[in-house]
Formats: structure tokens, C-alpha cells, sequence
């Protein structure tokens, strides 16, 4: 490797992204001056318990581990990018190797208030846990991983719960409605009110108020309508966001001219695999493209070319998405989602498979997997069969 002299790297973010490209830096070997900048009062910490774990009470705190030889700053915000340092509302920090890992930021219909919530940060997770405690109802808008997964603790917690969402199946930014219909009868399973096709005019302390007129009354109202990147410090750097405030990358997470990467939620790259250009907000992605940006930037020029994956808990099924799919697409289904017995969809582009969604079927997802990594061809019709192990189901003649 033809390794750059970098002598000051400065990463921006305090999430998994940033956090695991700072220690891969120092795992790599890098031992110039290493800082991490973040917005948040506290070092970096894991998200994905937030909504799980953590609501529940089982943990109070997700902080992940970072060593000593990186300089963390805490409530330190970036300001503006200039083409040699970053100017924060700390100071100005010169680099000569930047890594941009702001993440995202939720959406929202009102500013957060004593009965108004929204979930992103681990104060906002130990706010709505507290309000929780007390509470008798809760109105969650927006029926998507999130919003499921508040709905799933209030709801084990023997609250009314109501989930109002303005599209006709749940998780419709993430699946299509012929699919995602199947997943409705499980809110009925848990005494969950689903409120499908009902557009939301505005929230505010006395709960959530419908473009139709009607209004849901409710102690706590959380706001679950999704999250942007938190790019906007980038508009007039030669690192300007895309339309949707994504930052593009090429193979190598590169994202600007000199040594620039990026890593996480914010970042778009070309997948080679999928032919085409993708952005994912998941956890696995945060952790393995802050590595390869660190990797990248400290000159091994790999390109970046994952099978995304990511799982959620949802009213009391494990969900498991691998890989992406195209609206063109073709979808099929394996297994009988009104049975009680795990399921699955598939996603084809002729006979190869471009994407699985199993429910409660981590063994289908695990397979999955390796046959979208290896672009083994399937035959289709034993594919649908759940008795047959998919990877068993390899069309040898393709
Ligand atoms: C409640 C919750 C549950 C989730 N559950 C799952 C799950 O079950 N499975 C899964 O795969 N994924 C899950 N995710 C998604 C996953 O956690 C994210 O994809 C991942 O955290 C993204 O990491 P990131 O480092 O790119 O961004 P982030 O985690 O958003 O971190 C970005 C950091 O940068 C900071 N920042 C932003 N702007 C600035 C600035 N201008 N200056 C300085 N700092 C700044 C932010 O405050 C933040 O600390 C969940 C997310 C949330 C919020």
C-alpha cells in the first residue's frame, strides 16, 4: 500500500460510523493526530437499543468503547467545511484527512415538548422511557421501523396505543403495499389502533390533529415520519449535498476532491452488485463503511461493495432485510405470511436473487445472503417452496 502522509485526520460525527473510523485508523496503524468531533454531549453510543433495550429497561446505557488516543470532542458542531479544516462552534479544526459521518436527523412535525417525542438520541430514548412510566395512551405517527418499535414497548407496557400513518400498509418507505399488508393484522395481535390512510395535519400537546378534521387525544404523541441526512453544514463546500442532502461518494467512499471520505446514513455509493447507486440507513452499513472509509483514506483504495443488511423488532416478530431491490423487481413469496409458521419475500431479476425480507426465518436471511453475494442463479419455483433450505435451491443449469 502507497500510504499518504496524513498528519492531522478529523472526523466528523460521533455515531458508529465516525466511531468505527476513528479506531480503524488506529488500527490500521495511523498515529498522527486522530480528533472525533461531535454535536452530542457524550462520547459515541450505539442506536439500535434505543428503541429495543433501552426503552425496556433492560439497559441504561449503549456507550461503545474508544480509546484514549483519540480526541473526542463532545458538543462541538460543525460549521462549515473549508477545503483544509472544519470550523465548529468549538473552534477550527485543521485536517489533512477528513472522514464525514453526521448521520441523520429525525423529521419533524413539532419541536419536542413534555407530551411531544421523537427517538434518534439516547436522551431522547431516556426522555420518552420516563414519559412512558406515567403515560395511559400514546399516539405514534408514522408506521415505520421506528414508530413500530415504540408502538411494540407501549403496547407491553398494556397502553392504548394508536399508530397513524398517512399510506395504505405500514413500513412504506421500506416495502411494497402488497407485501407490507401482510404485516396489518399484527397490530390487531397486540391491541395496537392502526390508522392507515390518514394524512396528519399537526401535533401539539393535545395529541395529533388529522388533515380530515378528526383528532387522536393522547398523553404522549411520538413523531416516527423518518429522518434526513444532517448535511446541511456542507451547502457551499466543494462537498455539496445531492437534492435529498446525501453526500456522493464514488467506489471507494470518496466524496471530494484531496482526502475526503464519507461513512453512514449520509453517504451514497455505486454498488457494483446491484448496478446501482445506493444509500441505507442500518447499522451494519454505519460500522462496515466508516471502516472502509478509514481504510480507504489511509490509501488502500478498496471499493466498497456490500450485501446491506439490517433487522428490526417489530410487534413481536424479528425482521431481517438483505440486499436491495428495484420496484421492477419481482417479488414472491415464500411461506404463507397468514400462517403462524415463519415467511419470507424474495426479490428476482430473472433468476437471481436481489434481495430477501424473512420474518422470523434467520436461517432463510443467512442463506440469502451468500446467494446475493455470490449472484448464485435460483430456480425460482423451489425458491417459494419453504420446505426446501434456499440454498438448496441453486438452478445448476443457469
Ligand atoms: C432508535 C433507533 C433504532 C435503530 N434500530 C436499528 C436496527 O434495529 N437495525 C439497524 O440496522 N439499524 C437501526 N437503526 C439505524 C442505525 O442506528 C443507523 O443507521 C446508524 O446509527 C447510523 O450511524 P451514523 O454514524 O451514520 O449516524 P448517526 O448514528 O446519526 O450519528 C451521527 C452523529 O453525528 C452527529 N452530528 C450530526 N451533525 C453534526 C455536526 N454538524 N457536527 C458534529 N456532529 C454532528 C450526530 O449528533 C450523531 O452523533 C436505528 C436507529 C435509531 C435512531
Amino acid at each position: 500500500m502507497n500510504r499518504p502522509a496524513l498528519r492531522r485526520i478529523v472526523v466528523v460525527g460521533g455515531g458508529l460510523a465516525g466511531h468505527t473510523a476513528a479506531t480503524t485508523l488506529r488500527a490500521e496503524g495511523y498515529d498522527g493526530d486522530l480528533v472525533l468531533l461531535t454535536d452530542e454531549p457524550c462520547p459515541p453510543y450505539d442506536r439500535p437499543p434505543l428503541s429495543k433495550e433501552l426503552l425496556a429497561g433492560t439497559v441504561d446505557d449503549t456507550a461503545l468503547r474508544i480509546s484514549d488516543d483519540i480526541e473526542v470532542r463532545t458538543g462541538s458542531s460543525a460549521l462549515r467545511l473549508l477545503p483544509d479544516a472544519v470550523e465548529t462552534t468549538t473552534g477550527t479544526e485543521p485536517y489533512d484527512g477528513l472522514v464525514i459521518a453526521t448521520g441523520s436527523s429525525p423529521v419533524r412535525l413539532a419541536d419536542p415538548s413534555p407530551r411531544v417525542h421523537e427517538l434518534r438520541t439516547a436522551s431522547d430514548a431516556l426522555r420518552l422511557r420516563e414519559a412512558l412510566r406515567t403515560a395511559s395512551s400514546v399516539a405514534v405517527v408514522g408506521a415505520g421501523w421506528i414508530g413500530n418499535e415504540v408502538a411494540t414497548r407501549a403496547a407491553a407496557l398494556n397502553l392504548k396505543v394508536t399508530v397513524i400513518d398517512a399510506a395504505s400498509a405500514p413500513l412504506a418507505r421500506a416495502l411494497p403495499a402488497a407485501l407490507a399488508r401482510h404485516l396489518i393484522p399484527w397490530y390487531a395481535d397486540l391491541d395496537i389502533d392502526l390508522r392507515l390512510d390518514t394524512p396528519v395535519d399537526r401535533v401539539d400537546e393535545r395529541g395529533v390533529h388529522l388533515a380530515s378534521g378528526g383528532h387522536v387525544d393522547a398523553d404522549l404523541v411520538v413523531m416516527g415520519v423518518g429522518a434526513r441526512p444532517a448535511t446541511a453544514w456542507l451547502r457551499g463546500s466543494g462537498v455539496p449535498p445531492a437534492l435529498d442532502g446525501a453526500i456522493e461518494a464514488d467506489a471507494t467512499l470518496r466524496a471530494g476532491r484531496g482526502r475526503v471520505f464519507a461513512a453512514g446514513d449520509i453517504v451514497r455509493w455505486p454498488s457494483r452488485l446491484f448496478g446501482d447507486r445506493l444509500r441505507v440507513e442500518h447499522w451494519e452499513h454505519a460500522a462496515a463503511s466508516g471502516q472502509a472509509a478509514a481504510r480507504n483514506l489511509l490509501g488502500l483504495a478498496e471499493p466498497y461493495d456490500p450485501v446491506p443488511y439490517f433487522w428490526s423488532e417489530q410487534l413481536g416478530h424479528r425482521i431481517q432485510y438483505v440486499g436491495h431491490h428495484r420496484p421492477a423487481d419481482t417479488f414472491v413469496l415464500r411461506g404463507n405470511p397468514a400462517g403462524a409458521a415463519p415467511w419470507a419475500a424474495l426479490w428476482f431479476e430473472g433468476p437471481r436473487l436481489r434481495a430477501a425480507l424473512s420474518i422470523d426465518d434467520p436461517r432463510t436471511a443467512r442463506d440469502a445472503r451468500h446467494l446475493i453475494a455470490d449472484q448464485v442463479p435460483l430456480s425460482t419455483d423451489r425458491a417459494t417452496d419453504p420446505n426446501v433450505r434456499l440454498n438448496q435451491t441453486a438452478n445448476l443449469k443457469s
